[in-house]
């Protein structure tokens, strides 16, 4: 009896050492002290011992059972710090591991020179006025003294959005609306959109950024026009660029002029980019006509001022080396991630 216990003892550790998980485990406890299992068969028996050899045997198999109870007990013990390790250990932090970079995003190139144009204006002492995208033709031709039958006022040339209402084609605009606003001294720039009907090419495109600059005082000249105009391409291309006028016509201004720069490419000896002249084209620049200056209640026998209009994205283009405005509306993020 005694060796029949053993051996059932014996074969149960040697089948729970063996164990790893939590069902084998379940499945050995039925199979050791389950109601099917063999200690429990021995039990059915003590009907067959001797009654005065019963109260022995059944505290036997009370002990085998209790001791086979234990052995379960510390090997469940053991499973739950095998699977509590494993967990631990499949997430874990590796700290050699690589990270994951950030995709950050950036200022379009065109937004990056748009605020370096007013930051450098706003150190020489301008303002930044804002106007109106959709405007009158008033503002847009009237009051800047274009003619009834002026090219420009044509359907081809312009979006009317109705009658008499348009998508302004230059931020001349804001230089009346300003001037019906305010008395002088006036020193405002005015960056913003402008569309033409132009088709889209590698120098054109319907929708185009242009900066307004007006100067309004007693004694403006045209000797302050082009200081600050040399200002302004120095601080923005460099100390050896030059800057050049010459006669044009505008209806607002009176006199007129074209501005270039020498080439920001090569220097004024003649490049692909400047077409072999050495120079390249700006903007338009002028005297504020003084009918302009009456048109909006301004003494112009006391005042007098200056005006020019700059194209951000010709200086855009031409900082960062791009040879086609169209890359510049694309928004192709392998362009934009370089002007990052
Ligand atoms: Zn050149």
């Amino acid at each position: 009896m005694k060796d029949k216990l053993q051996q059932i003892i014996d074969k149960a550790e040697s089948e729970l050492n063996s164990i790893t998980t939590k069902p084998e485990l379940l499945n050995a406890k039925s199979r050791i002290i389950g109601k099917k299992s063999e200690l429990n068969s021995l039990m059915k028996n003590i009907k067959d011992v001797a009654p005065e050899d019963r109260r022995e045997f059944g505290q036997l198999i009370n002990e085998a059972k209790d001791y086979l109870q234990q052995l379960i007990d510390s090997r469940t013990q053991i499973i739950d710090e095998l699977i509590y390790n494993e967990q631990v250990a499949s997430s874990r932090i590796d700290l050699t591991m690589p990270g994951r970079r950030t995709v950050q995003g950036g200022l379009h190139p065109l937004t990056q020179i748009w605020r370096e144009v007013e930051d450098t204006f706003l150190s020489m002492g301008f303002e930044i006025a804002d106007g109106f995208d959709v405007e009158d033709e008033f503002h847009n031709f009237d009051a800047l003294n274009t003619p009834k039958d002026h090219p420009s006022r044509n359907l081809a040339d312009t979006f009317y959005v109705e009658d008499n209402i348009l998508l302004r084609t230059q931020t001349s605009t804001v230089q009346i609306r300003t001037m019906e606003n305010y008395q002088p001294p006036i020193r405002i720039i005015a960056p913003g959109r402008c569309y033409r009907n132009d088709k889209m090419d590698a120098s054109h495109s319907p929708v185009f950024h242009q900066v307004e600059a007006l100067v309004v005082d007693e004694n403006i000249s045209f000797a302050d026009l082009k200081d600050t105009l040399n200002i302004f391409v120095q601080t923005m291309f460099g100390q050896n660029i030059k800057s050049r006028i010459r006669p044009h016509f505008f209806p607002f201004t009176e006199p007129s002029a074209e501005i270039d720069i020498s080439c920001v490419s090569c220097g004024g000896s003649g490049c692909r980019i400047c077409k072999n002249s050495g120079w390249l084209e700006m903007g338009g620049a002028g005297m504020v006509d003084p009918a302009v200056l009456e048109s909006v209640g301004i003494d112009s026998e006391k005042y007098t001022g200056y005006a020019f209009g700059l194209g951000i994205d010709r200086i855009t283009m031409l900082k960062y080396n791009i040879p086609d405005m169209r890359i510049l509306f694309e928004n192709d993020l392998r362009f934009l991630k370089q002007y990052r």
